[in-house]
């Protein structure tokens, strides 16, 4: 799992800032590459250790029954949720997203989560009728055109608060028509969280996004 591409380097002179990915599974190589790629320096995160050295974290897609376990098993849950409620900024996708919400609906009953973003998402809410699927989508905060989307028993938010900026919605001429006009990314605050998986189309600019939000906080 420790490529080369890591870098293992602790806070320097320069103004990169090092983002973590949580890597207890799922695309973890992929976002790292990403982040890089993006202005950042990318880590593994599976300590709580690690997890104190990160200016923001990335938390993958895979899926997200499995990743609440492993957060628990890892003794990473209460120092994720400390750190979440400190600030830290996040984003999460597809399964990401999902630990982040408030609520996930068809999730089960032990799965923890991390209430980072105020809202109610579905798990595999497009599963039953497109398991998989790809779209252009337009996000806020993103130039450049619209940005090529890949879905994978993707969530979609039901319901989102207050503070939770809808950044990007599946287009309403998407089939089945129970897909059209979703809601698949959002942001609140320093928080960032995308239903589809930006770290495996080759363009980094959602991960820019995220770079300068770190950059910010
Ligand atoms: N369906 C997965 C879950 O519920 C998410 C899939 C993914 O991350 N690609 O966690």
């Amino acid at each position: 799992m420790a490529g080369e591409r890591w870098t293992r380097v602790p806070k320097g002179p320069t103004t990169r800032p090092v983002i973590g990915v949580l890597a207890l599974q799922g695309d973890v190589r992929e976002h790292a590459a990403m982040l890089e790629r993006a202005g950042a320096r990318a880590m593994p995160v599976r300590r709580e250790r690690e997890l104190s050295e990160v200016d923001g974290l990335v938390l993958p897609g895979g899926e997200s029954t499995t990743m609440s376990r492993l957060l628990e098993s890892f003794e990473l849950l209460e120092p994720l949720r400390a750190r979440l409620a400190q600030g830290m900024p996040a984003f999460g996708s597809c399964a990401g997203m999902i630990l982040l919400a408030r609520q996930a609906l068809d999730g089960r009953q032990d799965q923890h989560q991390l209430d980072a973003i105020d809202m109610v998402v579905r798990r595999n809410a497009f599963g039953r009728q497109v398991d998989s699927f790809e779209s252009d989508l337009d996000v806020t905060g993103v130039d450049g055109g619209p940005l090529h989307a890949v879905f994978i028993r993707a969530p979609w938010v039901e319901k989102t608060g207050d503070d939770v900026e809808v950044i990007a919605r599946v287009p309403h001429t998407q089939e089945p028509p129970a897909a059209a006009d979703r809601i698949v990314a959002v942001r609140q605050g320093t928080v960032l969280a995308t239903a589809f998986h930006p770290e495996l189309t080759g363009d980094e600019r959602v991960h820019r996004l995220f770079v300068g939000i770190v950059q910010e906080a």
